[in-house]
């Protein structure tokens, strides 16, 4: 059995499966969306300065009622605001706008020239207690090779774009030789493999939909998911993916639809 919570190297428990929120700027959309998932049972959500909601997570937060420490919250720094003291500044606007005093998870969003200092920065906010785990975004072996030349302390989580399309079984294997777990953002890819015979065969022997057998292969793979919806059924279809298993042999036919497709920049080339 795989458990709800991967233990991070410094002992922290993050949910593994998480809300993500790209794509839901309408203050509304968020508000709901956020609502709807703590209602069906998440406990993490993902968002970034970028997505233009952190106001509407803090929002959905307070008003759960949920207790801070039962949440697990990550967000991250924009491009823009990369290099030591922005990311500092950047962590601070974001802290506000969620209404938080904590952030569970704080990532670089994307590799830059600057990912070093940026990641000293929240390095800092990790001495300082005002994150509880420190962790970078889209970073390729080569990026994370630069992080660790800086670091006292390594990240402890890289959120790369990973689906059965994207298996990253290189970059999988490198974050686990780290103790890097990798959480997958886009974790249902394009949903092109909703349809193919592998993943159909199996949502049918197990009584499953072909996104809860994508979102278990994830887990199966050792992944953190973080699937996207706004449909209330869905939220809760996504959560529900810890009362099966596949067996070794379908978590590898699955792991073979790898055709190194990604559905956004390649980190080397994003700007
Ligand atoms: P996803 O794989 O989560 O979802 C893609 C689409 O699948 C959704 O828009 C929805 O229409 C559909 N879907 C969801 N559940 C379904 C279901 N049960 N059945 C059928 N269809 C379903 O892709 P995403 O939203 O791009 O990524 C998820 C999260 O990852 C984002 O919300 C964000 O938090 C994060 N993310 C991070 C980065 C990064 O650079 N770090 C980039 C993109 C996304």
């Amino acid at each position: 059995t795989i458990s709800q919570t991967i233990t991070l190297a410094n002992g922290v428990e993050m949910p593994r499966i998480g809300y993500g929120v790209f794509r839901m700027k309408e203050h509304e959309v968020a508000v709901d969306g956020v609502t709807e998932a703590l209602k069906a049972g998440y406990r993490a959500i993902d968002t970034a300065a970028i997505y233009q909601n952190e106001e509407a997570v803090g929002e959905a937060i307070k008003a759960s009622g949920i207790d801070r420490s039962e949440l697990f919250i990550t967000t991250k720094v924009w491009n823009a605001d990369q290099g030591f003291d922005n990311t500092l500044r950047a962590f601070e606007t974001s802290l506000k706008k969620l209404n938080l005093d904590y952030i569970d998870l704080y990532l670089t969003h994307w590799p830059k020239p600057t990912l070093a200092d940026t990641y000293k920065a929240i390095e800092r906010l990790y001495d300082e207690k005002l994150i509880r785990v420190p962790g970078v975004s889209n970073h390729h072996q080569h990026h994370l090779e630069e992080v660790f030349a800086v670091a006292n302390v390594k990240p402890m989580v890289n959120q790369i774009e990973c689906h059965p399309s994207l298996s990253q079984d290189a970059l999988r294997a490198f974050c686990a030789e780290h103790n890097i777990p990798v959480t997958a953002w886009a974790p249902l890819g394009t949903g092109i493999v909703f349809t193919h015979p592998v993943v159909k065969n199996l949502a049918e022997k197990y009584g499953k939909t072909p996104a809860q057998i994508v979102l278990r292969w994830h887990l199966e793979i050792g992944n953190i998911a973080i699937p996207k919806s706004v449909t209330p059924e869905r939220i809760k279809e996504n959560l529900d993916v810890f009362g099966f298993a596949l067996a070794a042999d379908e978590v590898a036919a699955i792991t073979a639809l790898n055709t190194f497709h990604r559905t956004s920049a390649d980190p080397d080339n994003f700007d």
